[in-house]
C-alpha cells in the first residue's frame, strides 16, 4: 500500500517521501487507519516493523488540523531514552515541512534541557516523547499543563513493565484529560499488559503482527561494507560460493538495473527482474533462472514473496531490507523443501541501525564476517548509526519522485 492513499496532509506526504519511505509495512497499514479514524489501538508489534511511524503519522497528521496553541498535542511515553531520542528523530525527519513542534525529555541530560523541557511542559508543544522518571521529576514540580492533549501512546509498554515503570505510568496517566485517544505499542503480551490495556483503552482495535521467523536451516551472515565495496563484495561471493542458483535482492529498481549491468560486465551469466518488465518478460526471465540458463538473478522485493524456486541455494542482500518482514521474507526464498541455504546480507553505512532493528526482531544477532583484505579496510559495525546521523534534512537525494512500484 502506498502512502500516497492514507490522505495524508501533503507537508507530510513531503517528510515521508523525504525519508525514503515509499510503501507501508504491514504494521503501519493495519495501524494507520483505526488511528485516524480516532479508535484506541493496542498492536503488538516490534522494532523493526515500521511501528514508530505507524503511531507517529496519524497522530501527527491529525495534529497538523486540531494543533492548539499552548498545549501539549501528543504524549509518548517510551522506557529509555535511546528510544526517546531515536522517536525524535523520527519525528524530526518526518514532519521536517510541517510547523509541528516536538521535544523529547529524558534523563541524565543537563540543566539547560531541564529548563526547555519545562517550557514545553508549561507552554505547550505538538509532541512530546518522555521517559516516565523524568515526567515524573517534572510533574512533581507542579507546573505541568496536559490539559488539551489529544494523544497518550505507551511504546514498548512490556519493556516499561518490566523495568518497573507501571506506578510512574499511573501517576502519568492521573496528570491527562480523561477524554483522549490511546495507543498501547508492545512487542509481547503478557497478562500484565492485558490488565493495563483494559484499564487504559475504551473499546480497542486489537492488531498483532506477528512475524514469521526464517527456518533455521538457512545460514545468514552479513558483511558490513563501505558502500563502493558491495558490488566487488558480491561479484567475489558469487565466485567463491558454490551454488546452482542465486538470488540477488536490490531495494529499488534502478540499483536493479545498475548492478546487473555492472555483473554483466564482469562476466557474470545474470538477469534482472522488477516491475518495468512486462509479465511475459518476467516469465521468461524466471523461466531461463528455474531451468538454470541463467543462474543468477538480481531482483527487487517483488520477488521476496511468494516464488518457490527448489534450487535457490544462495541470496543476497544487496542492502538491508526497510524492514524485518522483508528481510524474513527475502531470505527466505532459499533453502526452499529439503534444500539449504545461504543468506549474505550487505550492510551499508547508512544501514547499521536498520539492520540492528531487525536483528533485534530476529531474537538473535546475524554473524558479521570479515571483509577480504584485498577490498581494502572496512567499517566496524555500529548498531546505534542511524542513517542520516547528524543532518538537519531528512535525506532526500536520493530517487525522489521515481516510481514507487517494485
Ligand atoms: P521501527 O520498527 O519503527 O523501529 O522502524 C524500523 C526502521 O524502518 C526505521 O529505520 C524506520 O526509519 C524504517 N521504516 C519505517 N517505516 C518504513 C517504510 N514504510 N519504508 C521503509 N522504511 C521504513
Amino acid at each position: 500500500m502506498l502512502f500516497t492513499e492514507f490522505n495524508f496532509h501533503p507537508n507530510l506526504l513531503e517528510g515521508i517521501e523525504a525519508s525514503n519511505y515509499e510503501n507501508a509495512t504491514p504494521v503501519q497499514e493495519q495501524v494507520i487507519p483505526p488511528i485516524m479514524a480516532g479508535k484506541d489501538v493496542i498492536a503488538s508489534a516490534q522494532t523493526g516493523t515500521g511501528k514508530t511511524a505507524a503511531f507517529l503519522l496519524p497522530v501527527m497528521n491529525r495534529l497538523l488540523s486540531n494543533h492548539v496553541d499552548g498545549q501539549v498535542g501528543a504524549l509518548i511515553v517510551v522506557p529509555t531514552r535511546e528510544l526517546a531520542i531515536q522517536i525524535a528523530q523520527h519525528i524530526e525527519g518526518l514532519s521536517y515541512f510541517t510547523h509541528l513542534s516536538s521535544i523529547a525529555i529524558y534523563g541524565g541530560n543537563d540543566a539547560q534541557n531541564f529548563v526547555a523541557e519545562k517550557k514545553a511542559l508549561q507552554m505547550g508543544a505538538d509532541i512530546i516523547v518522555c521517559t516516565p522518571g523524568r515526567m515524573i521529576a517534572h510533574l512533581n514540580m507542579g507546573y505541568v499543563n496536559m490539559k488539551g492533549l489529544q494523544f497518550l501512546i505507551l511504546d514498548e509498554a512490556d519493556r516499561m513493565l518490566d523495568m518497573g515503570f507501571q506506578d510512574d505510568i499511573n501517576k502519568i496517566i492521573k496528570a491527562l484529560p480523561v477524554k483522549r485517544q490511546n495507543l498501547l505499542f508492545s512487542a509481547t503480551m503478557p497478562v500484565k499488559i492485558r490488565q493495563l490495556a483494559q484499564k487504559l483503552l475504551h473499546d480497542p482495535v486489537e492488531i498483532n503482527i506477528a512475524i514469521s521467523k526464517p527456518p533455521e536451516k538457512i545460514i545468514q551472515k552479513a558483511y558490513v561494507v563501505y558502500e563502493p565495496q558491495k558490488l566487488p563484495l558480491i561479484k567475489k561471493i558469487l565466485k567463491e560460493t558454490p551454488f546452482k542458483n542465486a538470488l540477488i535482492f536490490c531495494s529499488r529498481k534502478q540499483t536493479v538495473k545498475e548492478l546487473t549491468r555492472e555483473l554483466k560486465r564482469g562476466g557474470v551469466n545474470v538477469a534482472e527482474i522488477h516491475s518495468d518488465l512486462e509479465q511475459s518478460e518476467r516469465e521468461s526471465v524466471l523461466g531461463a533462472f528455474t531451468a538454470g540458463r541463467i543462474p543468477v538473478m538480481v531482483a527487487t522485493d517483488i520477488l521476496s514473496r511468494g516464488i518457490d524456486i527448489d534450487t535457490i541455494d544462495v541470496v543476497i542482500n544487496y542492502d538491508v531490507p526497510g524492514d524485518g518482514e522483508d528481510y524474513v521474507h527475502r531470505i527466505g526464498r532459499t533453502a526452499r523443501a529439503e534444500a539449504d541455504g545461504a543468506a549474505f546480507t550487505l550492510i551499508g553505512e547508512k544501514e547499521h541501525n536498520r539492520f540492528a532493528a531487525i536483528e533485534q526482531l530476529l531474537g538473535k544477532e546475524v554473524e558479521k564476517v570479515p571483509v577480504p583484505e584485498e577490498l581494502g579496510k572496512a567499517p566496524s559495525y555500529n548498531p546505534r548509526l542511524r542513517s542520516g546521523s547528524g543532518k538537519r534534512r531528512p535525506q532526500r537525494n536520493f530517487h525522489r519522485g521515481s516510481s514507487k512500484r517494485r
